[in-house]
């Protein structure tokens, strides 16, 4: 496989064969993120990614992965040629997953996204970061709630799962609360099958940084982070959605199913913030 510059997947991606369809993230302007700084967007061309499968026909995976940031932004047909081409150079590949931002999804409608599920595209993960327009204005997303909502609802209809990450302490002190049950009120309209929070990290030179440098934000101390994560989770009302809080970035280790495991969860966090027990800050990464 030939990748240029850092690779980033999602952390239930780890055994997955990651092929980069796209280089960077054609958005790369929200305040807190520098993962892809360094690249100029650009998507590979068939060529480039058909020798990188053709060249890497073992069978040792059963799950692919297709990076960078908004792969999802490649045309329909070139999607499914890449994913026929997949499944033809390595038998054992059993799924398929994607990054999407949700801008990205204007350009497929629900019966082309049927179509991707039909040539095995499983899976598709975004980062909605959070619910609320306040926070999503101030990093910058790109998107406002109601869009991200008409978008990601195209993906539950077709039926691709859906995978969601939200991010605790992305509003700071003063839009803590606001984060945590905005983000309830739009995941408890998207439903998603799969729902990861990961925590915060400042990363030098983002204008997320300069901000807190500069007093205008103030960063959550991780019991501040857990008593948001308790706020959100209160005001989820899910249906059999997959919940993680594995990340390494995070203060503290969740998994369960909503609503049927959140009272569990909802007194492990309280646990935690009694006992004070966190995973230390020298553990925590990206
Ligand atoms: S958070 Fe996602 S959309 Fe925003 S700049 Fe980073 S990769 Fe791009």
């Amino acid at each position: 496989m030939s990748y240029e510059g850092a690779i980033y997947r999602p952390p239930s991606e780890a055994n997955s064969l990651i092929l980069q369809v796209t280089v960077g993230c054609s958005h790369n302007n929200c305040t807190f993120c520098s993962m892809y700084k360094g690249k100029s967007f650009r998507i590979k061309s068939k060529e480039e990614i058909f020798e990188d499968i053709d060249n890497y026909s073992h069978d040792i995976y059963t799950k692919a992965f297709l990076a960078d940031g908004d792969a999802m932004l490649l045309k329909t047909d070139l999607l499914i040629e890449i994913i026929r081409r997949i499944r033809l150079k390595m038998s054992n590949i059993k799924r398929i997953g994607i990054y999407a931002h949700a801008n990205n999804l204007k350009t497929k409608t629900v019966d082309e996204l049927r179509l991707l599920k039909k040539e095995g595209l499983n899976i598709i993960y975004v980062g909605v970061e959070s619910g609320s327009d306040k926070v999503l204005e101030k990093i910058n997303k790109g998107i406002g709630s109601s869009e991200m909502k008409k978008q990601l609802l195209k993906i539950s209809e077709s039926g691709i799962k859906l995978s969601v990450m939200i991010i605790s302490g992305l509003g700071g002190r003063k839009l803590s609360s606001e984060h945590a049950i905005e983000s309830a009120k739009l995941l408890n309209e998207i439903k998603p099958k799969f729902l990861s929070l990961l925590t915060l990290m400042l990363e030098e030179g983002t204008e997320f940084y300069k901000e807190v440098q500069n007093h205008k934000i103030e960063l959550l101390d991780p019991e501040e982070i857990l008593l948001e994560t308790k706020l959100m989770i209160e005001n989820l009302d899910l249906k059999n959605t997959i919940f993680r809080v594995n990340h390494a970035s995070n203060y503290l280790s969740l998994e369960g199913i909503l609503n049927k495991d959140k009272n569990r969860i909802l007194r492990e966090i309280e646990v935690a913030i009694k006992n004070k027990d966190y995973i230390p800050e020298y553990f925590r990464r990206l």
